[in-house]
């Protein structure tokens, strides 16, 4: 069977001697901070649909936004690394190559090209996870209960560095290589999961069915997550950004100013999305980005005219004692004092 690569054994003890021998490269880069890698990417062709790439260009500059303030490292891969795992599957083997070259990295934040940072000052309460290896979004009601695959999103995930998770990542991928195997394990997901048809397996239906049909091998150490929106769906959060503002400030990353809003089914490099009427889409994935920038560009004195313009204007007077001003709320997020060394 189809496998990510030779197995790796032992790798917690080899991880942990190789950060003993590399003290200036710790996996923890304060008391309670993990080093965090954020990963996205996207299909190696240029995308078919018009302005695409500009889309995931604006979507990439809010992703280097969101980890200059937290201090994390990303990594954007343009490359499918291996022809089996093809599609959204490529995030599979991409996540382990990264994983085992970065003994370092203690999470790795897998972020889809379509799921926009909306609350840049919020970060996941890294110590809540302390015992887990996989965290979600989601519910286990959802899950477990339901078997709905979408109970949880692979769109916005964050996986520890650790054997566990090699050996989940081999389970999973073990679904996913294209041709008959994948379409064998769409035909079981549409049978076992509630809500999806037969269609080929897909990663997100491929963990629900490995958490429903293997709970006890993997379920302790998952943490489904719905305290803060580590995944929201666009369509419930986009019209209200001017409300968000109005009534809340950043920070908060729930519902009332959601840490991610993800572009589900809306393709927009192109490709086969016909579930959502692309100007919709398009609108919907402009505010975001606005609205995630005007995060920023407050910083630094500017705002956009509107969500819905590219247009911004100074909303501060320039001056000549620029380190006078004492604003609390911008500071948090010009020098936050939770940023990683
Ligand atoms: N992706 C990638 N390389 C590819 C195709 C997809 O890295 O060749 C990534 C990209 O980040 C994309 C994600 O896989 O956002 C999942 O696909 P998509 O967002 O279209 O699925 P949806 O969230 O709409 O279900
Ligand atoms: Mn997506």
């Amino acid at each position: 069977p189809y496998t990510l690569g030779p197995a790796v054994r032992d790798y917690d003890a080899r991880r942990a001697a190789w950060l003993t021998a590399h003290p200036r490269f710790p996996a923890f880069v304060a008391p309670r901070r993990p080093r965090v890698l954020v990963i996205t990417g996207s299909s190696p062709r240029r995308c078919s649909s018009r302005d695409g790439d500009h889309m995931l260009l604006r979507a990439f500059k809010n992703k280097a936004d969101y980890c200059r303030v937290h201090g994390f490292d990303v990594f954007y891969s343009n490359a499918v690394l291996d022809a089996e795992m093809s599609g959204f599957w490529t995030k599979l083997p991409l996540l382990r190559a990264l994983m085992v070259a970065h003994p370092e990295t203690e999470l790795l934040w897998w972020v889809d090209s379509d799921a926009v940072f909306t609350d840049m000052l919020f970060e996941p309460p890294w110590d809540k996870y302390a015992s887990h290896n996989l965290v979600l979004p989601g519910w286990e009601d959802a899950v477990y209960g339901a078997r709905n695959w979408l109970g949880t999103n692979a769109g916005s995930f964050v996986i520890r560095n650790c054997q566990w998770s090699l050996d989940l990542l081999d389970a999973w991928a073990k679904m996913g290589p294209r041709g008959p195997v994948r379409e064998h394990y769409g035909k079981i997901f549409g049978k076992t999961l509630s809500n999806r048809a037969a269609y080929e397996a897909d990663d997100q239906s491929a963990i629900v069915y490995l958490l429903v049909t293997q709970r006890g091998r993997w379920g302790d150490k998952v943490f489904l997550e719905s305290s803060y929106v580590l995944h929201g769906y666009w369509k419930g959060i986009v019209d209200r950004y001017e409300e968000m503002r109005s009534k809340w400030r950043p920070g908060l990353g729930d519902d009332r100013w959601p840490l991610v809003t993800h572009f589900v089914g809306c393709k927009p490099c192109g490709g086969q999305g016909a579930t959502y009427d692309a100007a919709e889409c398009r609108r919907g994935m402009e505010r975001a980005l606005n609205f995630a920038d005007d995060q920023i560009l407050k910083l630094y004195g500017f705002q956009h005219e509107s969500l819905n313009t590219t247009a911004v204007h100074r909303v501060k007077n320039d001056t000549g004692r620029p380190m006078d001003s004492d604003d609390e709320e911008i500071g948090r997020l010009l020098h936050p004092t939770f940023r990683a060394a």
